[in-house]
């Protein structure tokens, strides 16, 4: 554990309990004690204990790393789901492919599963020199401990330079747990990747401010320099399937109490109707609906499209549609072949979730409203009166 108490200093006042943002610290045996859910925050070490018995663990400083130069290769998490690849892990070999072309690195696939020796194929059609495969009956559904194990072995092992992760999920739960076994930072949210060219250091580019500036933040001190990129942020390569590349086959070293979750059953939550990062239509509603009613109309229309249905924040903030349906900066970032935008006004926090449609219709009765800005047609008028017809043209063209 990075922060400590020291046992023999700590009188047990608990003047440290309300400065843990995480609940983490408990008074137990006449000391305090840190528990499983400190994120090494530092928040209980600034003054707060009378008799400076709380400190950082000695060697655990932001001291640089032995030998950085020894961390080598761009690895990306490989997310699949009943034998398939996300597509946003697909969109980082593309990336990964590019950093490491610009580092003179290789690219590498990180697969961990049971029966998953067959997505090999699509990993280096994707862009990687090598496939680092755990394969293992533990390791059949995601399971916190046993993924977040297993990668942190992985780069124990293997020292990688660089690890991209979807910024999705298992992604955001993995990733920030293995970094901080590791000691190393991790950039959420990445929205452009580079490489710094007097540093060969990854540049991680990602909106802070509610979006109002772009942050480029750099990673010198550790290894690896990681990071998580949400889906639909990269266009994902055409896969070339003639390449290929070496497997390396990971022993796993987990045992069954390692994993303090167990799996009981999947549960589909609306999947198929939800899917919004790999949909083609998306037909998105907004508080201009007025009612939560109107979405029956929303969803007829995705339906005839054979899409799925989006929502604004602003409706999901109403409570119309629950919060995975929510396009934008704090929602899903989707890249549809075609995005309906009704009664919604195109905020710049909505527009971060859709700009990379490929074309964008917006239904406002506003003329002025800024997602007609955005929207390559643009129908001024009241949804009510023109969803009905433009369901019924696309039912009749469709023969529905
Ligand atoms: C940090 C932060 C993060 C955010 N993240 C997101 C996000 O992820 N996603 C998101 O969407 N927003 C997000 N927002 C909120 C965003 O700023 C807007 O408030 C929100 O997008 C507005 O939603 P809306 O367009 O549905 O509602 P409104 O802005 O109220 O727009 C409603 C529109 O409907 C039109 N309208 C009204 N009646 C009709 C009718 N009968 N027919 C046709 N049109 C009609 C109006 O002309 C208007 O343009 C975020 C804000 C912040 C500060």
């Amino acid at each position: 554990m990075a922060v400590i108490i020291k046992d023999s200093e700590c009188i047990a006042c608990g003047s440290c309990l309300p400065a843990c943002p995480f609940g983490a610290i408990e008074l137990e045996d006449e000391s305090a004690k840190i528990g499983d859910a400190c994120t090494q925050c530092g928040a209980c070490l600034d003054g707060i204990c009378p008799v400076d018995a709380i400190e950082r663990e000695a060697g655990d400083e932001k001291a640089p790393a032995a030998d950085l130069d020894a961390y080598k290769g761009v690895w990306v998490l490989i997310e699949h789901f009943e034998n398939k690849i996300r597509s946003v892990s697909l969109e980082l070999l593309g990336q990964a492919r590019l950093l490491a072309g610009k580092l003179g690195e290789e690219v590498a696939g990180v697969v961990i599963g049971h029966g998953v020796e067959d997505l090999a194929s699509q990993v280096f059609a994707g862009g990687a020199d090598k496939v680092y495969l755990a394969d293992d009956p533990l390791l059949a559904h995601y399971s916190t401990d046993g993924f977040s194990n297993t990668l942190t072995d992985l780069i124990q092992t293997y020292h990688p330079n660089v690890i991209l992760l979807g910024a999705t999920n298992d992604g955001r739960d993995i990733g920030p747990r293995v970094a901080c076994r590791i000691g190393t930072g991790l950039t959420a949210d990445c929205t452009y990747l580079s490489i710094d060219e007097a540093t060969k250091l990854v540049v991680w580019t990602r909106p802070a401010f509610g979006g109002n500036i772009m942050a480029n933040i750099l990673c010198p001190n550790s290894r690896p320099q990681m990071g998580t990129v949400r889906p639909n942020v990269f266009k994902r390569p055409e896969p070339d399937y003639r390449r290929g590349g070496e497997t390396v086959r990971i022993s796993c070293k987990l045992k069954p109490e390692d994993i303090r979750t167990k799996f009981i059953s999947l549960q589909r939550v609306g999947e198929a109707s939800c899917n919004l990062e790999e949909a083609e239509f998306i037909v998105s509603g907004g508080r201009g609906l007025g009612d939560p009613k109107y979405f029956d109309m929303i969803q007829e229309l995705a339906d005839a499209l054979g899409g799925v249905v989006g929502a604004s924040r602003a409706a999901v903030d109403s409570g119309w549609k629950p919060h995975l349906h929510q396009v934008g900066q704090t929602g899903k970032t989707v890249a549809p072949k075609v995005y309906i935008a009704v009664g919604i006004s195109g905020a710049i926090q909505h527009l971060a979730g859709m700009s990379g449609s490929d074309t964008v219709i917006a239904i406002n009765r506003d003329p002025d409203a800024p997602i007609f800005k955005k929207a390559n047609y643009g129908i001024v008028g009241d949804f009510k009166e023109v969803l009905p017809r433009l369901i019924a043209q696309v039912k009749k063209i469709k023969g529905l």
